[in-house]
C-alpha cells in the first residue's frame, strides 16, 4: 500500500451533524461533542476478519477489546498504550449466564460501581490520561451529576495519574447509596455538594467551560456519557457475549440482545459491534415509559417528551442523544432501522411483576433496569415465536436498588464486599454555595 493510500484509509471520526473537520479518536475524546453540536462517529467502522469472528470463542475480553481498538490508532506508541489502557480498565470479567432454554443474561455489573457504566467510564479515564495532551499540566474532569454517571466517572478516574475529578451534586438529592460512592473515595476525587439542583451544578460546570481566562489557567475537560470513549468500550461486551455463547454453551445461532435503555448509548454500541462485523439477528430496544423509541419503530415519528420518573431511573431520557447516531448508522434509513431494531415499553408495575416472577420461577434476581430488558425479551419470544438465543443486558447489580427489590422478591439481596465497604466509609464533600466565582476560585485554588 502507498503512503497516500494509507492515509486514505485511516479512520476519522466525523460528526453526526456533518459539518466538523474529520479528527482523530484522540481529539474527539477530548471535544466530547462536535464543534458543530452533532456526536462523534468514526466515519467507517473497521470490519475484522472471518478469521477473528470465527475464533472468537477462545479470546478473552481484553483480546476482543484489543482488536475491536486497535484500527483507530496509528503508530506502535498508541497502539501500546492503548492495549495497557483495555488491561488496566477491564480487569473485571462479564459472565454469560443461562437462565432457561435459550434465554440467557450479560451480566455487566461486576465492576466497582455495579453497572454497566464502568466500562465506558474506566476505559475513557486511561485513555484520556494517556493521550490527552498535557501542556496545562493536570487534567481536571468536572462533572455534574444527578446521581449515577458521577460515581461511574469517579471510580473510572480514581487513582488515574495525571487526572482530577469535581464531581458537582445537588445536595440532599441524591440517594444515600449514590452519595456514598461519590462522596468516599478521596485522593484525587473531590465532590463538591451544592446547595441547589442537579440544573444548578450543571449550568456551573458549563460557565466553567465557557470561561476563557479560567480554561487558558487550567486544563478543564467533561466526561459526558455522549462521548466517543464511552460507547467504544461498550461494543467489546457483546462480541464477548457472542464468544461465551459458542464456548460455555456451544450455541452458534446468532443471537437476539435485549437492550435496557435510556440515552441508547448501550444499545449503539451494540450497532458498533455489528457494523465491524458481529453476527447478530436483532437488538431489542427494551425501555420504561420513555417511549420515544418504540414509538419511533411504530409510527416513523421522532417525538421527544419531558422525561417520565421510573424506577428503573438511570433510563428515565425522554430525549435520547444517542437517536442521531442510530439514524447515522442506517444512513437515515426507517426500514433498516426497523429491520435491525425492535422495540416495546413498559411500565413500572410490569417491572415490579417481572422482577417477582424472575425470581419466583428461576431464583435469578434481577434489578429494575434488567427486569425491563426481559420484559422486552419475553414477548418478542411470542410474538416472533424465534428459537434463536436470546442475550438480555443486565445493566446494574440488584443491590444497588435494594428498596426496590427486596419488596418484590420478599429477602434480602446480598450486598456484594465492594459496596458495602464504602456505605461504611466516612463521607468527604465540600459543600459550596451555587455560585459561580466560588466555584471558580476553588477549581483556581486547588492545583
Ligand atoms: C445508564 C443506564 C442504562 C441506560 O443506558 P443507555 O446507554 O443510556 O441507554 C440502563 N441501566 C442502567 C443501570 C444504567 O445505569
Amino acid at each position: 500500500m502507498s503512503s497516500s493510500e494509507s492515509v486514505m484509509n485511516r479512520i476519522r471520526f466525523i460528526s453526526t451533524q456533518s459539518n466538523s473537520e474529520p479528527c482523530t479518536f484522540t481529539e474527539a475524546m477530548t471535544r466530547g461533542l462536535a464543534p458543530d453540536g452533532g456526536l462523534y462517529l468514526p466515519n467507517r467502522f473497521p470490519v475484522l476478519s472471518g478469521k477473528f469472528w470465527n475464533g472468537i470463542e477462545d479470546l478473552s475480553l481484553q483480546e476482543i477489546a484489543y482488536q475491536f481498538t486497535e484500527p483507530y490508532f496509528e503508530t506502535d506508541d498508541q497502539k501500546k498504550l492503548i492495549h495497557e489502557v483495555i488491561m488496566d480498565a477491564l480487569d473485571f470479567d462479564a459472565p454469560l449466564v443461562r437462565l432457561h432454554d435459550n434465554l440467557y443474561i450479560l451480566e455487566l455489573f461486576h465492576g466497582p460501581t455495579l453497572a454497566f457504566k464502568d466500562f465506558g467510564a474506566r476505559f475513557m479515564a486511561r485513555a484520556y490520561a494517556g493521550l490527552h495532551d498535557r501542556k496545562h499540566g493536570e487534567l481536571t474532569i468536572l462533572v455534574a451529576t444527578s446521581g449515577d454517571t458521577g460515581s461511574a466517572v469517579a471510580h473510572g478516574f480514581f487513582g488515574v495519574e495525571g487526572t482530577r475529578v469535581c464531581l458537582l451534586y445537588p445536595s440532599g438529592k441524591v440517594s444515600p447509596l449514590q452519595e456514598k460512592q461519590m462522596t468516599t473515595l478521596g485522593k484525587n476525587i473531590t465532590a463538591l455538594e451544592i446547595e441547589g439542583t442537579f440544573d444548578d451544578c450543571q449550568k456551573l460546570v458549563k460557565q466553567a467551560f465557557n470561561d476563557e481566562d479560567l480554561r487558558n489557567k487550567k486544563n478543564v475537560s467533561s466526561a459526558n456519557s455522549i462521548n466517543i470513549a464511552r460507547l467504544i468500550p461498550q461494543s467489546f461486551y457483546y462480541a464477548y457475549a457472542l464468544a461465551q455463547l459458542r464456548k460455555k454453551f456451544g450455541n452458534k445461532h446468532r443471537p437476539v440482545f435485549s437492550v435496557p435503555s435510556g440515552n441508547f448509548g448501550n444499545l449503539t454500541a451494540g450497532l458498533i459491534a455489528m457494523k465491524m462485523g458481529m453476527p447478530v439477528s436483532r437488538f431489542i430496544a427494551a425501555t420504561n415509559r420513555n417511549d420515544i423509541v418504540p414509538n419511533f419503530l411504530k409510527s416513523g415519528n421522532f417525538d421527544p417528551k419531558p422525561s417520565i420518573q421510573t424506577i428503573s431511573n438511570a433510563m428515565d431520557v425522554g430525549n435520547p442523544s444517542n437517536f442521531e447516531r442510530i439514524l447515522k448508522i442506517f444512513n437515515g434509513s426507517i426500514d433498516e432501522i426497523r429491520s435491525n431494531i425492535w422495540g416495546k415499553s413498559f411500565n413500572d408495575d410490569q417491572t415490579r411483576k417481572c422482577i417477582k416472577d424472575t425470581f419466583q420461577n428461576t431464583g435469578y434476581i434481577a434489578d429494575p433496569h434488567t427486569a425491563v430488558g426481559l420484559l422486552a425479551s419475553d414477548v418478542y419470544m411470542k410474538q416472533t415465536g424465534d428459537e434463536l438465543p436470546l442475550v438480555v443486558l443486565s445493566t446494574a447489580h440488584p443491590a444497588k436498588f435494594g428498596d426496590i427489590v427486596e419488596k418484590e422478591i420478599g429477602q434480602k439481596v446480598p450486598v456484594p464486599a465492594r459496596l458495602e465497604e464504602c456505605m461504611n466509609r466516612p463521607k468527604q464533600s465540600v459543600k459550596m454555595k451555587n455560585n459561580y466565582d466560588l466555584f471558580r476560585e476553588y477549581l483556581l485554588a486547588n492545583n
